[in-house]
C-alpha cells in the first residue's frame, strides 16, 4: 500500500522533518518512526505496510458510528457545493447550524434546549469557564467565580481546558491552572481507594466536594465540572455510592454541575448521555467526540433553560470562535446523528453489543496480570498489577502499560495504556465476532506482557 511510490521509511522521515506531534515526545519519535495509517473500513484501521489494526479506541473516542460510512461523506460534498463556510456571529445563522440545534435539543435532556457550538471539546471547555461566570456576573453575583474540579480529569488541552483538567504533567507546561480553579479527590477505586470498600471510597471521593465547598465559601463558587467516567484519566467508573452522593451535596447548594459528554456523549454508555446513564441534571454539557463521529471537527456546549434565559438577557456574550456551528462540519454531525438513530445503533450498544462487549471483557479478569476489569456500554478498562490483592504495580508505574499497548499494535490492535491501566472505547458498530477478536487479541498481549516480566 505504498502512495506515491514512497517507502513508510521515506515518509516517516519526511515527517519527522515538519511535523511536530500532540502529547508525543518528538524526539524519540524521530528515533522510532510514526505509524503512518492510510485508511480505514468498519472497525479497521489499514497501516502504509499494509497491516490490519482493529481500533479499539474509535479513534480517539470518536468514531462512533465506524469508518467508511458514505453518507457523511455526501453531506460533506453536498453542503460545501451550496455553502461550504459563512459565520454565526452578528446575527446570521444558516441551515446546518437551524437544524443541528434543532435536533440537539431533541436528543439531549429535556431541560437543554439551546446549543452553543465550537470546534472542539477544548473550546467547549473555554466555554465553560467563561459562560458560568458570565451566568453569575449577570446575576449579580460576580464573587462567585471559582470552578470545582477533580485530579486526573481530562478537560481538554486549551489554558481553560487543561486547568480545568486535572492532569498533573500538563499543569506543569505553561504554569497551569488558572487562577480560580481548584481540584479535589477523583473517585478511582484501584489506585486510590486503600483499604476501604468501593462503595466506602465513593462516598469519601464525593465527600470532598462538600468539603471544599464549605471551605471556599459557597458564595465564591461558581460551578462543579465532571466527567460522567473519566475517559483519559483511566476509564474510571465511580463506584455506584459516587454520583448519587454528588447530587445530593450539589442539591444543597446553588451551584452550576457542568457534565462533560466530550467521550460519554452519543452513545457510549448506551445512552445518549452519561447524565442519561447517571441520572445527572446539568447546567451545561461540553460535547464534541462522538458528535460528528470524528469525520470534522465540531462541538458544542449544550446549556440548560435556567442558564441559556440568564446569557439570553445579559446583554452582548463577548465570545465565539471562527469556526462555532460550521456549516459542513453542522451538516456532517446532523447525518451522524440521523444515521446513530436510523440504526438504532446506541439501542444496540444497550442491550447487544454493550453487554457481549462487558461479559467478555470481564474474562479478562483471571489473567494473573489483571487486578480489576470494569466498564460501562462500549467502553472498558484493566489494571495491570503483579499483585492482585494489594494492588501494586510492575516497576515504575507505566512500565507495563507501555509494553502491553506496543504488543497490541503488533498484533494488530489498538488499546490504549493510561498508566498501567489498559482501555478500549471502540466504535459502537462492532459485531460480536468483532469483540471476539479484541478481546482474543487483548489476552494474548497480556500473556506476551507477562512473558516479558517473567524473562525480566
Ligand atoms: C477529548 C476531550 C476533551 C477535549 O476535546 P478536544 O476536541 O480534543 O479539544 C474535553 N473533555 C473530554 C472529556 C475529552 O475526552
Amino acid at each position: 500500500m505504498q502512495q506515491s511510490g514512497q517507502s513508510t521509511a521515506q515518509k516517516q522521515e519526511k515527517n519527522h522533518s515538519h511535523h511536530l506531534h500532540p502529547f508525543s515526545d518528538n524526539g524519540a519519535l524521530k528515533e522510532e518512526g510514526a505509524r503512518i495509517i492510510e485508511s480505514a473500513q468498519g472497525v479497521y484501521l489499514y497501516d502504509s505496510d499494509g497491516n490490519q489494526i482493529l481500533d479499539g479506541m474509535a479513534g480517539l473516542w470518536c468514531v462512533n458510528i465506524g469508518y467508511g460510512r458514505q453518507e457523511l461523506v455526501e453531506a460533506a460534498c453536498h453542503q460545501m457545493k451550496e455553502l461550504p463556510y459563512y459565520n454565526t456571529f452578528f446575527k446570521t445563522t444558516h441551515n446546518p447550524a437551524i437544524q443541528l440545534a434543532e435536533k440537539l435539543a431533541e436528543i439531549t435532556p429535556e431541560h437543554m434546549n439551546h446549543v452553543f457550538f465550537t470546534g472542539s471539546g477544548s473550546e467547549c471547555n473555554d466555554t465553560v469557564l467563561r459562560m458560568v461566570r458570565h451566568y453569575w456576573a449577570t446575576k449579580d453575583q460576580p464573587a462567585k467565580q471559582v470552578i470545582i474540579s477533580r485530579e486526573n480529569a481530562y478537560h481538554g488541552s486549551t489554558v481553560a481546558g487543561a486547568s480545568l483538567g486535572g492532569m498533573k504533567p500538563m499543569h506543569k507546561q505553561g504554569g497551569l491552572p488558572i487562577p480560580g480553579i481548584v481540584h479535589i479527590q477523583q473517585p478511582y477505586w484501584f489506585g486510590e481507594g486503600g483499604d476501604l470498600s468501593p462503595e466506602a471510597f465513593g462516598l469519601k471521593a464525593a465527600q470532598a466536594l462538600d468539603e471544599k465547598i464549605l471551605e471556599l465559601g459557597e458564595d465564591k463558587v461558581a460551578a462543579f465540572i465532571a466527567e460522567p467516567i473519566q475517559g483519559a484519566g483511566g476509564v474510571i467508573v465511580p463506584p455506584s455510592t459516587y454520583w448519587p452522593e454528588i447530587k445530593r451535596i450539589l442539591n444543597k447548594y446553588d451551584i452550576l454541575l457542568v457534565v462533560d459528554e466530550v467521550i460519554c456523549g452519543f452513545g457510549r454508555t448506551g445512552e445518549w448521555f452519561g447524565s442519561d446513564y447517571y441520572g445527572l441534571k446539568p447546567d451545561l454539557m461540553p460535547m464534541a467526540k462522538g458528535m460528528s463521529s470524528g469525520y470534522l471537527p465540531i462541538g458544542g456546549v449544550m446549556v440548560s433553560d435556567r442558564v441559556a434565559s440568564v446569557v439570553q438577557a445579559g446583554g452582548d456574550f463577548n465570545h465565539g470562535f471562527t469556526y462555532s456551528g460550521h456549516p459542513t462540519a453542522a451538516a456532517v454531525a446532523l447525518e451522524n446523528i440521523k444515521i446513530l438513530q436510523n440504526e438504532n445503533i446506541i439501542e444496540k450498544a444497550k442491550t447487544e453489543t454493550g453487554p457481549y462487549l462487558q461479559k467478555r471483557w470481564a474474562e479478562l479478569a483471571d489473567h494473573p496480570l489483571v487486578g480489576e476489569t470494569r466498564g460501562v456500554g462500549m467502553v472498558a478498562a484493566l489494571e495491570i498489577t503483579n499483585n492482585k490483592e494489594a494492588r501494586t504495580r510492575f516497576d515504575d508505574e507505566g512500565t507495563a502499560g507501555t509494553i502491553c499497548r506496543d504488543f497490541c499494535f503488533k498484533n494488530g490492535l489498538v488499546m490504549r495504556a493510561v498508566g498501567d491501566t489498559m482501555i478500549i472505547s471502540p466504535p459502537l458498530i462492532i459485531s460480536h465476532a468483532e469483540i471476539d477478536e479484541l478481546v482474543t487479541k487483548a489476552q494474548k498481549c497480556l500473556d506476551l506482557t507477562m512473558e516479558y516480566f517473567k524473562s525480566w
